[in-house]
């Protein structure tokens, strides 16, 4: 696991989550709402994992 710090806080923490970052695009006037998931894995702190998009990279 790289570093010991969240990758979207930067906060240090050893008790990191491998997640994929989900976007989301709100709904515009002629386009649905959607969900963009990027392919790099990042590592957030708790905190992060539950109040930002994200999905569990499959192992
Ligand atoms: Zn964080």
């Amino acid at each position: 696991m790289p570093g010991s710090s969240c990758d979207n806080c930067a906060i240090d923490d050893d008790d990191l989550v491998a997640v994929r970052r989900v976007y989301r695009i709100p709904e515009t006037w002629d386009t649905p709402a959607s969900e963009q998931v990027l392919d790099e894995i990042e590592y957030w702190c708790v905190s992060c994992w539950t109040q930002y998009p994200n999905t569990t990279p499959p192992t």
